[in-house]
C-alpha cells in the first residue's frame, strides 16, 4: 500500500522524490557531526560524554617520610595560665623545645637563614638564628613512637598576661622538634618540624589553635604544612579558613606530607559526595577539599562542595597512577 502510494507520488512529482532524499541525507550528516562531537545540538550526544571530556591537571606529587608530628591535646581548655597540652608523635627518639613569646621577625627570619645559611637541625641552632628573642623556653625528650602527653606552661612567676595588642610582634608559642640522635637524621628528608600554636591570653582571646606548622628539609627548604577538608569529617571545626600568608613553595607537597597513616585508613572509609559509593581518594586544589572518588573525578571541573575551578588534583592513594 505505501508503495503503491509512493509510485504514485512518483509518477505526480519527482520533485517530491528528490526532497525526500535530500531530507535523508541532511539529517544522516547531522547525525554523524553529532556523534564526532562537533558543535550540533547536544541532544543527539550521549548524555555523559560533554563532561567526561573534562581535562583535570594531574600533579606529579612526590611522597615524603615525615618523622614528626604533633597535636594540640583539648584546645578549647588551653589558656596562658594553665598552659597548653601537647601530644608529640616522632618516629625516632626527638627533642620537644619549646619557647614562649617567641619574635614574629626573627622566627620568619630564622626559615630563611634555613633556606640560605644554615639548617635548623637542633635547638641550638634555632636559637642561634632567633639571636635568643624569646621570653621563656622548655624542653622535653620524646621517646620514640609514644605519644606521650606533655604539659607545656610559663614559669610561675613569668607575670606574663598577654602578649600584646594585635597584630604582634610575638608569637605566644614556638614549638620545635629535632632528632636526638645525629645517625638518625640522615634517614629521613625532614629536619626538624616548627610549630607556631596560638595560646588565648587577655588581649586576644580566640581558641588556641596550630597557625603554622612547617617542615625543614634537608634540602634546605621549608614547607608549610596544610590541612586537607575532607568531605565527610566528624571534626565540625574543620570548616576551610583563610591562610593570609602563603609563604610556603610547593604547599602542595605538603598536604601530601601531612597525611598520617592512621588518616589514611579513616579516610579509606569516607563516601564520595557524588556517587556515595565509593572512598574518596582526590584532593583538589586550589580548595583542598577530598570529597571525589576514582570514578567521579574526571566528571568534575569545578568542585562539588565550593563550586571553585580546579586547577589540579593529586590522589591520597599511592595505588591510583600518579600520572596520566
Ligand atoms: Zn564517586
Ligand atoms: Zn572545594
Amino acid at each position: 500500500m505505501p508503495a503503491i502510494f509512493l509510485a504514485t507520488l512518483y509518477e505526480y512529482s519527482p520533485l517530491f522524490y528528490i526532497a525526500v532524499v535530500s531530507v535523508c541525507f541532511v539529517v544522516t550528516c547531522w547525525i554523524v557531526l553529532g556523534w564526532r562531537g562537533m558543535d550540533v545540538p547536544v541532544i543527539l550526544r550521549n548524555s555523559d560524554e560533554n563532561t567526561s571530556n573534562t581535562v583535570i591537571c594531574k600533579k606529579q606529587m612526590k611522597e615524603v617520610r615525615n618523622p614528626f608530628g604533633l597535636e594540640i591535646l583539648n584546645p578549647d581548655t588551653a589558656t596562658l595560665d594553665k598552659g597548653v597540652t601537647l601530644r608529640p608523635h616522632c618516629l625516632e627518639k626527638s627533642i620537644l623545645s619549646c619557647y614562649w613569646g617567641c619574635s614574629v621577625q626573627k622566627v620568619q627570619e630564622a626559615l630563611q637563614k634555613h633556606v640560605y645559611c644554615f639548617q635548623i637541625q637542633t635547638p641550638g641552632m634555632l636559637e642561634e638564628a632567633l639571636y635568643s628573642e624569646y621570653l621563656y623556653k622548655e624542653q622535653h625528650i620524646v621517646q620514640k613512637q609514644s605519644k606521650e602527653e606533655i604539659l607545656i606552661q610559663l614559669p610561675e612567676d613569668s607575670k606574663i598576661e598577654d602578649f600584646g595588642a594585635v597584630p604582634r610582634t610575638r608569637y605566644p608559642l614556638v614549638a620545635l622538634l629535632t632528632m636526638s640522635d645525629v645517625d638518625e637524621r640522615e634517614l629521613y628528608p625532614i629536619v626538624s618540624m616548627l610549630t607556631i600554636i596560638h595560646i588565648p591570653d587577655r588581649s586576644y582571646r580566640m581558641p588556641c589553635r596550630i597557625m603554622y606548622q612547617y617542615l625543614l628539609t634537608s634540602q634546605g627548604q621549608f614547607y608549610d604544612l596544610k590541612q586537607l577538608y575532607m568531605s565527610v569529617s566528624d571534626n565540625p571545626e574543620e570548616a576551610p579558613e583563610a591562610m593570609t600568608e602563603d609563604v610556603s613553595r610547593d604547599k602542595e607537597l605538603l598536604e601530601k606530607l601531612g597525611i598520617s597513616e592512621e588518616e589514611m585508613q579513616e579516610n579509606s572509609a569516607k563516601d564520595c559526595v557524588v556517587c556515595q559509593n565509593d572512598s574518596v581518594n582526590w584532593v583538589l586544589l586550589p580548595c583542598r577539599h577530598v570529597c571525589l572518588c576514582d570514578g567521579c573525578l574526571m566528571h568534575f571541573q569545578h568542585c562539588p562542595i565550593c563550586r571553585q575551578f580546579v586547577q589540579e588534583t593529586f590522589p591520597l592513594h599511592s595505588r591510583t597512577p600518579l600520572v596520566e
